[in-house]
């Protein structure tokens, strides 16, 4: 399907926002993903195609991409960031099994930097549809800079059943961290960069937590938070 930019929104330094309109209505669930297609001269091995995280919910209608851009980006990064109101980009889906269980009450979100994209949607679609689901959000970051804060700390205050606790540089979210709130009955929900999931499923795992309780956002391509 095609999609058109209609706005690009800069969060921080280095994180942008990509709001795009659809030429059909796309239905998704938030922590759902697209896959971009951007046709680009001399592109590089990693190709013309990614995988993006929904950011915004639902009910604001427009699909958008919250993506770091670094110093030397990919062709396709490049490309992105030079994208135009207006010009468009292709995509399929929506698909992911990164969604809330109807069922379960309680989850824990641990997430790695640019990994807090599909809670940033969840918890928005949480709050506008009123759900009382328990969330503890563990989030950690290598700097003070954190995406979305403002919102976060606004919700989390205005909604007794969403918590938060940030992780800046060496505080890590740690075995001795997951002991004290794993409990039973939850659901713990990984994001971000691959070492990241890959240690945060391997901790949790030892300590208890079935596999069918967790579900991983695996963001391949970056090598750090
Ligand atoms: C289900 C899913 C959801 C995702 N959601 C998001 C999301 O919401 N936001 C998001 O930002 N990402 C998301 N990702 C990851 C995304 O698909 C990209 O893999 C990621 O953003 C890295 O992009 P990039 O490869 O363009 O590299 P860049 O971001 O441009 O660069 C990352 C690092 O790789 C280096 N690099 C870039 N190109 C090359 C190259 N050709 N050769 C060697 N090194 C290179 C850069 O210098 C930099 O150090 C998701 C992935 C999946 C699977």
């Amino acid at each position: 399907m095609r999609l058109v930019l209609i706005d690009k929104k800069s969060e921080q330094r280095n994180i942008s926002t990509f709001i795009f309109k659809p030429e059909k209505k796309i239905k998704w669930t938030s922590g759902q993903y697209l896959i971009y297609s951007l046709p680009h001269q001399k592109n590089d091995l990693r190709g013309k195609q990614r995988f993006f995280t929904i950011s915004s919910a639902p009910h604001q209608n427009y699909p958008s991409i919250t993506t770091r851009i670094e110093k030397k980006p990919s062709s396709f990064k490049t490309a992105l960031n030079k994208l135009k109101v207006g010009e468009e980009i292709f995509v399929k889906g929506p698909d992911g099994d990164f969604i809330l269980d109807k069922k379960s009450k309680i989850n824990i979100f641990i997430a790695g930097g640019i990994g807090i994209t599909p809670f940033i949607a969840i918890l928005r679609d949480l709050v506008f549809k009123k759900m009382k689901n328990e969330v503890l959000l563990l989030y950690a970051n290598k700097n003070n800079n954190i995406l979305f804060k403002k919102e976060l700390d606004k919700i989390s205050k205005k909604n007794k059943n969403i918590q938060i606790k940030y992780f800046i540089g060496s505080a890590k979210i740690d075995k001795n961290v997951l002991k004290r709130v794993i409990k039973k009955n939850i659901d713990i929900f990984i994001s971000g960069p691959d070492p990241m999931v890959a240690k945060m499923e391997e901790t949790v795992k030892k300590l208890g937590v079935k596999e069918e309780n967790i579900k991983l956002d695996y963001f391949s391509g970056y090598k750090n938070i």
